[in-house]
């Protein structure tokens, strides 16, 4: 039996958990305070299992996650470790999340009596990290509400107030201004709660963009979730050196031909050949999420070859200019380096 991927799969994804393991290690020597591996939606399609040992392995103390579902996968897989449930919590499904000591995000003085009565169901306490909406407008109590909604927190018996956040909507543009007023309306809740003696133990702001450009923001805790897989926020915040990419997502070429001038390439023969061409054919399509933008490029044999014609539901053309040698078999790289 042969075990290579390119003679198991049409395409696969392959990531190297090293780069993660790197990744953490770095975030936590350039922060210098705890890091939470963000692992909601499978890790960023990474593999959401995996990729928590991983970071664990590297001296994250935190893993994060959007939903319930996850948080259980996390649990089911032995990670024993904090994990924060970073979005909304169903009210039916509260006991599940105390009994598998799942971290809830809480905004509202409806879901904290909802958690209270699941905590004295189970018979175990729920810890539960308060969100502030300091600008990004999604979920989050009103700034000028959080004491008061923080007050209500350690009122509430079965209830631990173990943490509080917020979240940045700007911070991986070059104008930090809104980023600085975000900032500044947390602080002052920190500061609030920290003056009557109510600041819980966790307290945490900084996605990857904020926790690479902004210490003010560490707090006790950067949620990274993009560094992990070694990606940029964006154009204009990119990741320092030493970051490792962790994901190469491969094909395999499944036909290779030189057409004549005229020959058109695809659904609609949106490309024709100008000249004699070598064309390959991959087995990727939009099924499998390759995209069907304009100019899209893919690795054969090391270089740089062109999508030509419309991208289908599970093959795609490619121009093989100056590769005479590539062949049925050969791995194609999508996304990564070759
Ligand atoms: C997704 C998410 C993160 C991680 O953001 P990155 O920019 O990928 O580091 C952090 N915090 C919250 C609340 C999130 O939803």
């Amino acid at each position: 039996m042969n075990t290579s991927p390119k003679d198991q799969y049409s395409t696969w994804i392959e990531v190297d958990l090293s780069a993660i393991e790197n990744n953490v290690q770095l975030m936590k020597q350039r922060t210098g305070v705890q890091v939470m591996a963000v692992v909601k939606a499978n890790a960023y399609g990474h593999g959401a299992v995996p990729v928590a040992q991983a970071a664990i392995r590297a001296g994250a103390a935190w893993c994060g996650v959007a939903r319930l579902e996850e948080g259980l996968e996390l649990r089911r897989a032995g990670l024993d470790c904090p994990i924060l449930l970073l979005g909304y919590t169903p009210f039916g499904r509260m006991d599940e999340a105390i009994a598998e000591r799942l971290s809830m995000t809480i905004w509202d003085g409806t879901q904290l009596q909802a958690i209270s009565s699941a905590a004295q169901r189970v018979g175990k306490p729920a810890q539960v990290h308060l969100k502030v909406d300091s600008g990004m407008s999604r979920i989050g109590v009103q700034p000028q509400d959080a004491v008061e909604m923080a007050r209500q927190i350690v009122k509430t018996s079965g209830v631990a107030f173990e943490g509080l956040f917020t979240h940045f909507a700007r911070a991986d543009e070059a104008d930090q201004q809104p980023t600085d007023e975000q900032e500044k309306t947390f602080q002052q809740v920190v500061q609030a709660l920290q003056a009557i003696g109510l600041r819980p133990p966790w307290v945490h702001a900084a996605n990857t963009a904020a926790a690479l450009t902004r210490p003010s923001a560490a707090f006790d805790l950067v949620r990274t979730g993009i560094a992990l897989y070694g990606i940029n926020p964006s154009s204009e915040c990119l990741l320092p050196a030493g970051f490792r990419q962790a994901l190469t997502w491969k094909t395999v070429l499944t036909h290779v031909k030189v057409l004549p001038a005229g020959r058109g390439i695809s659904y609609g023969h949106q490309y024709v050949t100008s000249q004699a061409e070598r064309i390959g054919t991959l087995a990727i399509g939009y099924a499998d999420g390759f995209r069907r933008m304009r100019r899209n490029e893919v690795l054969v044999g090391g270089k740089r070859a062109p999508v030509v014609g419309r991208v289908c539901m599970d093959q795609a053309m490619v121009r093989l200019d100056d590769l005479s040698e590539a062949k049925i078999g050969d791995e194609v790289v999508l996304i990564g380096s070759q």
